[in-house]
């Protein structure tokens, strides 16, 4: 992110190369290949879009059902209805139980990962379970059927899935329709060959829409959470972060005692004057390069975010009060310790105040922050270019 932001000060060496947009969507295909490289936080937004999806196409596929059972009825002789029509029963309870299962299923990932598998997979193994069941020779009664595996595949395109996700739901209906094909006796005709074909067209098409959708929603899911300049979580994010973080903590440790964790709020020292006396870009180079002091400080566990202008804050995870003190010392002394240099490379120094506080096991956790904020209120009222822990402990916790 800093990169861009300096080649933005810079004249551009060439002019913007013409048709580089496709260039730049199929960069992210490593992002929407599979979800190896998402974000846990990025994972979770991405949950909850797709059980909007899971329950508004399981509730049409509930609804389409029963009308489906009306056109078995006008269309199969009765020695087949017997059959479908339970098939379609169990479908239906089933169907119902996916939306059921999905409605409450709100913040957990696997579960509605697990709620989308079985909306493809219930209509597929009815279908299998109808061609299983038929007398041979009968497969051509049927009416309505033969483009379940169509219809499914066209489905995957709906989904916000990845490409390795969509490609293994497809196989399983490319060999549902090859079993079709078996059973009514169209496998390897022109007929047959023309179905797989208009399948794996079907499949390569939706496995593109997944593609952008996914490449899309992650770039909206980066803008509007994380911070242009410095790349850190933005306030927003860090909210719902934090959030989460407090609904893990009850819930894995329900009982016993719970993990620590602490805030740090820290604001720069008297940044204005840096701006005043370097110019603002010089300050948003100090703001970049304070954030990567701040990540280089801590675990990939804990979560840095750029919480308005110069102020940050850092969530400290398996942290206790003292730990979390000792954490922000040094942030104070890497911070005093850092190069940083105006346009004339001459060294602009730099400190910064810091607040902590322990997030209480109960509490919401943007208590914790007044308190880490009261607490760097009274590090910039004793002097600046200190630590101050939360004024509500006694100083013998911090020993
Ligand atoms: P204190 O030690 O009390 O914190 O003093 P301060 O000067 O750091 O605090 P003050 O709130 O007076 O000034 C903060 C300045 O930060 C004012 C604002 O223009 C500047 N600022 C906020 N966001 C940005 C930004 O994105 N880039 C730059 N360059 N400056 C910013
Ligand atoms: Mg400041
Ligand atoms: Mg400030």
């Amino acid at each position: 992110m800093s990169d861009e932001r300096r080649q933005s000060h810079s004249p551009p060496l060439s002019p913007p190369r013409a048709g580089g947009e496709l260039s730049a969507n199929l960069t992210s295909i490593r992002d929407t290949f599979s979800s190896r490289h998402h974000s846990l936080d990025f994972a979770y937004s991405l949950a909850q879009f797709l059980r909007n999806r899971v329950l508004a196409v399981s509730l049409i596929f509930v609804l389409l059902s029963p009308l489906w059972a009306l056109v078995d009825m006008a269309m199969l002789p009765r020695d087949l209805l017997s059959t479908t029509l339970t098939g379609r029963a169990v479908l239906f309870v089933g169907l119902i139980g996916v939306l059921m299962f999905a409605r409450y299923s709100r913040e957990k990932i696997g579960r509605i990962r697990l709620s989308a598998s079985l909306l493809l997979i219930l209509p597929a193994a009815f279908y299998a379970m109808v061609l299983l069941s038929l007398p041979p020779g009968d497969a051509e009664r049927l009416a309505g059927y033969a483009f379940i595996p169509f219809l499914l595949v066209a489905a995957l395109s709906i989904f916000p899935l990845t490409i390795v996700e969509s490609l293994a739901a497809g196989i399983v209906m490319l060999w549902l329709l090859i079993f079709a094909q078996t059973v009514d006796g169209s496998w390897l005709t022109p007929a047959g060959l023309e179905g797989l074909w208009l399948l794996t067209s079907l499949l390569v098409i939706s496995l593109t829409a997944n593609h952008f959708q996914l490449s899309l929603l992650m770039q909206v899911y980066r803008q509007a959470t994380h911070d242009p300049l410095t790349g850190l979580f933005n306030r927003g994010a860090l909210k719902l972060h934090m959030d989460k973080l407090q609904a893990w903590r009850r819930e894995e440790h329900s009982g016993g005692q719970l993990p620590d964790c602490a805030v740090l709020m820290l604001d720069i020292d008297h940044f204005k004057r840096i701006n005043d006396s370097h110019g603002h870009s010089v300050g948003d180079t100090v703001l970049t390069e304070f954030a990567q002091v701040l990540v280089s400080q801590t675990r990939a566990e804990d979560c840095v975010a750029r919480y308005g202008g110069e102020e940050f804050v850092v969530l400290l995870v398996n942290a206790d009060i003292r730990r979390a003190h000792d954490v922000a010392e040094r942030i104070r002394q890497a911070v005093e310790q850092h190069h940083f240099f105006n346009h004339d490379d001459q060294r602009v120094p730099v400190t910064t105040s810091v607040g902590v506080a322990r997030i209480g096991d109960d509490e919401n956790a943007e208590e914790a922050l007044e308190r880490a904020d009261a607490a760097l209120y009274g590090a910039k009222e004793a002097g600046r270019n200190r630590v101050m822990g939360d004024a509500s402990l006694p100083p013998s916790s911090l020993r």
